[in-house]
């Protein structure tokens, strides 16, 4: 039986290092501790939370619950062909552990995704993705209990839904499973994706196209421009870019010629949320504890005792000046317990 601990500091559990606590905290490596955790759960009438690698939560209160961090490890090659690779990993493996693993084989489709923090099992919740590559691109498919019922359930790569950092777990079913293991579908004969940012040119710089070379350019960007959680608390992006109407991007682009700009549809627009933020002054300001990235204004920081109510209070005046100057809503990209 796993070992259930009693009033846990968070603290080493989330990559904001907000110190919270937990009333239950289990550490489950089979698929008989999570569901031991969750007949705890049940008898003692008591909530369950999920945490893989805490790096896309941010953490406002104490806990009167169980955590429930699902711990299971191990990767197996269910299937090889000349062209594909279909792996099954556990949850509780470290992303870029995978990535790595993948890279070594010579299985392309996700060496985009290097150095993001975080669990394999977190990886389909908001469908992570990152140089234009995102995790839907390689899933297979998904593993996971759900809580009510003690029921294994497995959900295809579609019935996922998976969207722009979403999909049904995020949505109708968060909360409800928990991911034990996804399956990737690798690809033996990858088709390099290098059309975002300075990747190709970083790549180049290092001898020219190969899945090492991708995974090591990627690392070397992101290690540049995103502070690291070791050194100073954060959950990467805060917010979402938001997708908005061409009507409204247009009167925006009178005002701001320059403003950055994708095209979703005929009728969309996605904008950077990080530009949106710049623009109204919160780049590299600071309020208390924490504060906005100098570099990287779609990063909220700790720099040391903030309170999750703390980042809250500071994101929302964030989305409020958004909104004053813009009229864009902008959604929270971490999830907030
Ligand atoms: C420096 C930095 C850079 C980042 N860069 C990127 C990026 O480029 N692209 C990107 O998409 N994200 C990025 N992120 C966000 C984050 O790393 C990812 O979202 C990652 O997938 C979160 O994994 P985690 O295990 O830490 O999840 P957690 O933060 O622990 O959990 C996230 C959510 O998933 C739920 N959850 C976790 N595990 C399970 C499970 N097994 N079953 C059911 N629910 C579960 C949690 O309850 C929570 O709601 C970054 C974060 C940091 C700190």
């Amino acid at each position: 039986m796993p070992v259930i601990k009693k009033n846990v500091s968070l603290k080493p559990y989330n990559t904001f290092g907000v110190d919270v606590s937990a009333s239950y905290f289990v550490k489950a490596n089979t698929l008989e501790k999570i569901l031991y955790a969750i007949n705890f759960a049940s008898y003692n009438q008591l909530p369950i939370f999920i945490i893989g690698g805490g790096s896309n939560m941010l953490l406002t209160k104490n806990l009167n619950g169980v955590m429930v961090n699902p711990f299971i490890q191990g990767l197996t090659l269910t299937e090889e062909t000349d062209s594909d690779a279909i792996v099954k990993v556990g949850a509780g493996m470290t992303w870029d552990a995978l990535v790595n693993i993948a890279v070594d084989h010579g299985w392309g489709g996700i060496e985009n995704l290097s150095n993001i923090p975080g669990s394999v099992g977190a990886a389909p919740i908001q469908n992570i993705g990152a140089y234009g590559v995102e995790a839907k691109d390689a899933i297979f498919k998904v593993e996971a209990i759900e809580i009510k019922t003690r029921k294994s359930l497995e959900f295809s790569n579609s019935e996922c839904r998976f969207g722009y950092r979403d999909s049904i777990f995020k949505q109708e079913l968060r909360g409800k499973v928990i991911v034990t293991h996804v399956w990737f579908k690798l690809s033996k004969k990858p088709e390099y994706q290098l059309a975002y940012g300075n990747l190709k040119e970083e790549v180049e710089k290092l001898g020219g196209v190969s899945l090492k070379n991708i995974r090591q350019a990627v690392i070397n960007i992101r290690s540049a421009k995103l502070p690291d959680p070791a050194v100073i608390g954060n959950a990467g992006s805060f917010f979402k870019n938001p997708v908005v109407e061409d009507v409204l991007f247009q009167k925006i682009q009178q005002d701001y010629p320059d403003v950055p700009h994708f095209s979703v549809s005929e009728s969309h627009v996605k904008i950077p949320a990080g530009w949106l933020i710049e623009q109204c002054g919160w780049k590299g300001k600071r309020v208390g504890s924490c504060g906005v990235h100098d570099k990287q204004a779609l990063v909220l920081v700790n720099y040391g005792g903030a309170t999750g109510e703390e980042i809250l209070t500071l994101a929302r005046s964030i989305q409020q000046s958004v909104y004053d100057r813009f009229h864009i809503n902008l959604d929270m990209e971490v999830n907030i317990c």
